[in-house]
């Protein structure tokens, strides 16, 4: 039969034939010949839209040993990518065995081994790899596990339902589809708690590592019990089962996985101390924990009907987790992190050959989709809806969604329409954000007259692969206005915008105001246009709303290195001084502060230069940040000074916000400090450092000016035990490399024993880390980008996932001179022609050059 990849699209979902009423397995664990015996009681789908004419199950590079149904063997007939056979007009019990070798699955989808460690990662269609099942999101069924293993820790779904020596029962009550299911079984430490939901009900917590990695878990264990008190506050959800588990994995796909009652964890985001971990690593742990957490209602107890609809339990639960932290941080600061993660990925993404809408409509491997469009803009789309709705109808319309839709499988319809019927608000329009790729383009002009403001804002939307014209969109644009003397006249509305141009009037003005526009960055749009210096200078210093003060700091840099890129014009002082009116004032938040001296990165340079018609130089343009941030080192020079010295926290280190933020602004003042003063305080910083934060950050000083040959190797010295902290040396080496020994630096680290290209992390600490040195990896001898072409080559029959989603380094290629296209295009076209390339591979390398 043939094996071709085929594409699957939205418009042809039917309905599965069966409902699963019930579902039985028993794993007999061993590395290499896995036994799992399953009995799923299958009942007629009374859906008129239901799909009988063939009753198939899924799997994948399963051995079947035998099928029965209702007790009677049969010989069903097995394709590459599942079984059909013939059933009973009624309901039936479906039994088969079939062995697995979880030791030989490096692709580390369906059931694995991980050092040992037996775990699972099912989402989005693994499960077909453990066993024969209708492996899609809208068949919810309650699973029975047993698993037979002489492993002291033996873990599912759900409620320990009994155990005894070498075996373990679980029971999960919930119905849940397949891609939830999970399995660990290992040789575990738990770290232990309980939390008390509102209801008065205790639930068991338990972080569950290897041994010695126990005296990290605490951070995690503590972001666990804030996030289940903030869903009951915030969204009035509580926890569902009498038990819930946490474990950490050395080598897995992706951050995360939110498994019912079982979630599974990259280590990295579980594990922290002080020593260990920096304030960043704390940060998303945070965040994590909580994203997964939240999953149990938004994703869990209402799931996707399809794949296609993974936004909405993504988007959502994104949102939610970014409420989260901001409330838990300080919102403004998440706010601007969020924004600058959006641009570089998510606009990136929608600018070039992988652009898609937030629910695609087709696919060839789901596995692709996992992205910063379905995932960040998706956030994006449902923040501008509680922006439009309000507060209050927010909380309703969701309170109604949990109500409706719990215990099913829906659809972005479903969802909008909860919105629709609680508010009565037409939504149609609004829909388009979720079919229409690209990132809409927003301008401004602004009109003064005898009291009376104008502003006119119009929009439009560049064409995306497939979708050559666009529709306008509701684009909720937040404005407030300021006085001449840096007051604010109007505060913040939100205007709507929903037609191609419109114009909104403000009367009854003193004098022509200063518009801020998009506070709060109230949309995710590109807002075209260029302020004049003064107007960034005069935001920067005055407007109240701090995501857009911070945007006009950003603003005047963009100003000044396009200035510097395109007329050779030296820096212009007017941006040392405005920011050095910004760093002084102390009532502002250090975090933001830190934020503010940061320069935007190389990739937002070339693609700002690119969108206004100038072709992008990645050597001139890393030139050009190197040389401004000279500049402002020697502009701010004892301002810098002073700053360090008053942020350095006293007393032992804490990982909350606050000391977080002080960090952050003495470190971006130490990289300064380190152009002009020869590396002396960012030697001693390291040598001191009492925290990875402080430690990480010093050495990254003195790597980014071409020092620290000592440093790296003392670094290396005291944490070559520690697979996670040998993770940042790598990376670090890559990502401050001098453009033209990026590759070279690259050959070196994974000519290295302790290089394991089987373990994602460390594959990404090295490859993922080289498209962050832009320069690096653009290198006009091509030698990055052949050389991560080898690497994703190597890798994808190994682990098809990780390659593929690191492929999308390439996807830029357009953007670039017709040296660099030539070369980007060429080693595109090589993996394409690659023999037995993967279907994610594949997919990704024929759509970035088509
Ligand atoms: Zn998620």
């Amino acid at each position: 039969m043939s094996d071709a990849p085929q594409t699957i699209h939205l418009a042809d979902w039917r309905p599965f034939g069966w409902l699963v009423t019930d579902v039985r397995l028993t794993f007999t664990l061993s590395p290499d010949a896995t036994r799992v015996r399953s009995a799923i009681r299958f009942e007629p789908n009374p859906d008129p839209q239901a799909d009988r004419t063939r009753f198939f199950l899924h799997g994948e590079g399963l051995r079947l040993i035998s099928a029965r149904i209702d007790g009677v063997a049969v010989a069903p007939a097995i394709t590459a990518h599942g079984l059909t056979v013939a059933v009973p007009d009624g309901g039936f019990l479906w039994e088969s065995e079939v062995e697995i070798a979880p030791a030989e699955n490096t692709a580390l989808e369906g059931l694995y081994m991980s050092r040992g460690m037996y775990c699972s990662q099912c989402e989005a269609e693994g499960f077909r790899h453990i066993t024969f099942y209708p492996d899609r999101p809208d068949v919810m069924a309650q699973f029975h596990v047993r698993i037979e293993s002489d492993l002291p820790v033996l873990l599912s779904n759900g409620n320990l339902a009994g155990q005894g020596p070498g075996w373990a029962e679980w029971h999960d009550p919930w119905p849940k589809p397949a891609y939830l299911f999970a399995l660990v079984a290992g040789d575990l430490v738990a770290t232990r708690d309980t939390f008390t939901t509102r209801s008065g009900r205790e639930v068991a917590l338990a972080i569950l590592v290897r041994p010695g990695d126990e005296t990290r878990t605490a951070y995690a264990m503590d972001s666990l019990k804030r996030a289940m008190r903030w869903d009951e506050e915030e969204y009035g959800r509580e926890y569902d089962l009498d038990m819930f588990n946490i474990v950490a994995v050395d080598d897995f796909n992706m951050g995360a996985m939110e498994n019912k009652g079982l979630n599974i964890f990259n280590a990295r985001l579980v594990l922290a101390s002080p020593e260990t971990a920096t304030d960043a690593d704390y940060e998303r742990i945070e965040s994590v924990i909580a994203h997964e957490y939240f999953h149990n209602w938004t994703g869990n107890r209402i799931t996707c009907r399809d794949w296609f609809q993974l936004c909405l339990k993504e988007g959502l639960t994104v949102f939610r987790d970014q409420q989260f932290s901001g409330d838990m941080r300080s919102a403004a600061v998440k706010r601007i992190e969020d924004a600058i993660v959006l641009r570089n990925r998510q606009f990136r993404e929608d600018a070039g050959p992988l652009a898609h809408p937030v629910r695609p409509e087709s696919f060839v491997e789901i596995n692709n989709f996992y992205t910063a469009t379905v995932y960040e803009k998706g956030a994006e789309v449902v923040g501008m809806l509680k922006t439009l709705v309000g507060e209050d109808s927010y909380r309703a319309s969701l309170d109604l969604y949990f109500k409706r839709h719990d215990g099913q499988a829906v659809t972005i319809e479903d969802w909008l329409r909860v919105f629709e019927d609680t508010t009565g608000r037409d939504l149609s329009q609004f829909a388009r954000w979720y079919s229409q790729a690209g990132t809409p383009r927003v301008t401004v002009t602004e009109d003064w007259e005898n009291g009376t403001f104008n502003l006119t804002l119009r929009q439009h939307t560049p064409p995306t692969p497939g979708q050559p014209k666009k529709a306008p969109q509701v684009i909720p644009v937040a404005v407030g206005l300021l006085g001449p003397n840096g007051d604010e006249v109007v505060p913040t509305q939100v205007l709507e915008l929903a037609e191609d141009e419109q114009t909104f009037t403000f009367e009854g003005l003193a004098s022509r105001p200063v518009p801020s526009v998009l506070r709060g960055f109230s949309a995710p749009v590109i807002l075209e246009g260029d302020a004049s210096l003064e107007r960034m200078a005069f935001l920067l210093a005055h407007d109240t709303d701090p995501f857009n003060r911070w945007q006009a700091g950003r603003d005047l840099a963009r100003h000044v290195l396009r200035a510097m890129l395109t007329r050779d014009a030296t820096p212009d002082p007017a941006y040392g001084q405005a920011l050095a009116g910004f760093l002084r004032d102390d009532r502002l938040d250090p975090a933001l502060r830190a934020l503010a001296l940061a320069l935007p990165g190389e990739e937002d340079t070339a693609r700002d230069l690119y969108n206004t018609g100038v072709p992008p130089d990645p050597d001139a343009i890393h030139r050009a940040h190197e040389a401004l941030r000279d500049v402002l080192a020697q502009d701010l020079g004892a301002l810098l000074l002073q700053i360090r010295a008053a942020m350095t926290p006293a007393g032992p280190y804490a990982p909350d916000a606050a000391g977080a933020g002080r960090r952050a602004l003495a470190n971006a003042c130490l990289a300064l400090i380190t152009r002009v003063d020869g590396g002396k305080a960012a030697s001693v910083a390291f040598a001191s450092a009492s925290n990875m934060t402080d430690k990480v950050a010093a050495l990254a000083a003195l790597l980014a000016t071409g020092r620290g040959e000592a440093e790296l190797s003392a670094f290396e010295r005291d944490w070559a035990h520690d697979r996670l902290v040998m993770d940042k040396w790598f990376t670090l080496q890559v990502h401050h490399a001098a453009p033209v020994a990026a590759a070279a630096t690259v050959e070196r680290l994974v000519s290295r024993a302790d290089f394991d290209m089987r373990n994602p992390n460390r594959f990404r600490a090295v490859f993922g880390a080289l498209p962050g040195n832009p320069a690096g990896f653009h290198h006009a001898s091509g030698a990055g980008y052949r050389l991560l072409a080898d690497w994703l080559i190597r890798l994808d029959p190994l682990n098809p996932q990780t390659a593929a989603r690191l492929s999308q380094a390439f996807d830029g290629w357009r953007r670039l001179d017709a040296g660099r296209q030539g070369l980007m295009r060429a080693e595109l076209a090589r993996i394409s022609a690659t023999p037995g390339l993967s279907r994610d591979l594949g997919e990704m390398a024929a759509r970035m050059l088509a």
